[in-house]
């Protein structure tokens, strides 16, 4: 195996970090010109590769080199290149350049399978409003009629971005794949956290991708003057709020060694005046974790202290659920595959969840797939101030270009 080009790692970092440049940061958003250039710049970068390039019916590219027995399921890897509105130049990025760096440095190596880098399409929810767009298509989640249905006023929707690529949106679900054309997925991304950072690790080997579910806590007290309405004749809909914030927290708190997490993000106060007791609050809660059983129960703790406070408080509190995404397992085989990996090269590792969301817990319904997280400074993404060491993103693609290998000739 040749070794990993540090230096056409950073070109082609830096190169893509040019298309949708701002003076705030990288702004490329799905489906754009940008994103366009970029894949086109990229692609011309590689032509040296020699790969079979391949666009699906939602605009996901499929780049293949292609293995000495085509019959056998290829081995995936990839990750996307849209970024958020003023967003940074590794989070997706890294994923790509890294699975066309693992390419290089496979070009000695003969492969019994084919391997695939796939780029998704808009993994990003910052233009259309939902995320993992490409690889929720590619699994046979979704329309892109209801990919349209958060489409801001004045811009285009998602069938009309879709049209606009080139792609015929009735046409989407000819970008279904089946179960059993791919041996593996596998997916190099910036941790996105400070776990890494903090710990001292150089690699994270991901178990599990955690999902969000998100509710809102509607509570109904009585509007009335603030000054005329003794304390004890109240009932205060953000005094009642304030103790499901506490609520929240604490049934999140409790299940923190279970990795499960629970915000109010919004608060929203009816009327919202000085002078008036809150008559109405809604509470926008965010629960999120990697494990099922935890996550119900912090749910039903919260159910249980509204059903509480409404009681004594004498105000209604209503849940209105609106996301209930189930967390997602990752394949233990592959982490044991990588772990070995890492350990033979003595690479300081850490196995860990994933916060956030990927296009990585898509493939996971179309095979074994598994997570490669790189530290990022500070654990800052989504921002301009974004950075990984080029260092630590060479030692992923390392690991990574072991990991095809053994999955290419298995
Ligand atoms: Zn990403």
């Amino acid at each position: 195996m040749l070794a990993v080009n540090k230096e056409r790692v950073n070109n082609l970092l830096q190169g893509l970090a040019e298309f949708g440049k701002t003076e705030q940061g990288i702004t490329r958003l799905a489906y754009s010109d940008d994103d366009r250039a970029a894949q086109e710049w990229l692609l011309a970068q590689i032509a040296d590769l020699n790969l079979q390039v391949r666009e699906d019916a939602v605009g996901n590219v499929f780049l293949r080199r292609v293995g000495e027995d085509e019959s056998l399921p290829a081995v995936a890897t990839g990750s996307h290149l849209d970024t958020v509105i003023h967003g940074g130049m590794y989070d997706g990025m890294c994923g790509v350049v890294g699975a066309i760096e693992a390419l290089y440095m496979l070009r000695d190596v003969k492969l019994k399978r084919s391997v695939e880098v796939i780029i998704f399409r808009a993994e990003e929810s910052s233009r259309f409003g939902f995320a993992t767009i490409g690889s929720k298509l590619m699994t046979g989640n979704g329309s892109p009629v209801g990919f349209s249905k958060a489409a801001k006023k004045g811009e285009l929707s998602f069938t009309e971005a879709l049209a606009n690529w080139g792609c015929d949106p009735e046409r989407y679900a000819e970008a279904i794949v089946k179960p059993g054309t791919y041996k593996s997925f596998s997916e190099i991304h910036i941790e996105q956290g400070k776990v890494l950072e903090e710990t001292g690790k150089q690699l994270g080997i991901v178990h599990n991708i955690a999902a969000p579910t998100r509710f809102k806590i509607h509570i109904k007290g009585m509007a009335d003057h603030s000054g005329a309405t003794p304390m004890g004749f109240r009932r205060d809909a953000l005094v009642s709020g304030a103790k499901l914030i506490l609520a929240v927290e604490a049934a999140a708190t409790k299940e923190k060694d279970n990795g499960t997490v629970g915000t109010v993000g919004v608060v929203e106060v009816e009327p919202g005046s000085i002078n008036v007791v809150p008559g109405g609050v809604t509470l926008w809660v965010d629960v999120r974790g990697v494990n099922n059983e935890s996550i119900a129960r912090t749910l039903e703790a919260i159910k249980a202290e509204a059903e509480r406070v409404a009681a004594s408080d004498g105000v209604a509190v209503e849940l209105e659920m609106f996301t209930a995404d189930k967390p997602v397992a990752l394949s233990e085989e592959l982490a044991h595959k990588l772990e070995g990996i890492c350990e033979a090269e003595g690479i300081d590792y850490l196995h860990m969840n994933s916060g956030a969301g990927h296009d990585a817990m898509h493939m996971a319904k179309l095979a074994p797939t598994t997570m490669l997280f790189i530290p990022c400074k500070e654990g800052i993404s989504h921002n301009p101030a974004e950075y990984a060491k080029l260092e630590d993103i060479c030692r992923a693609i390392e690991v990574l270009a072991k990991l095809l290998e053994q999955e290419g000739n298995e």
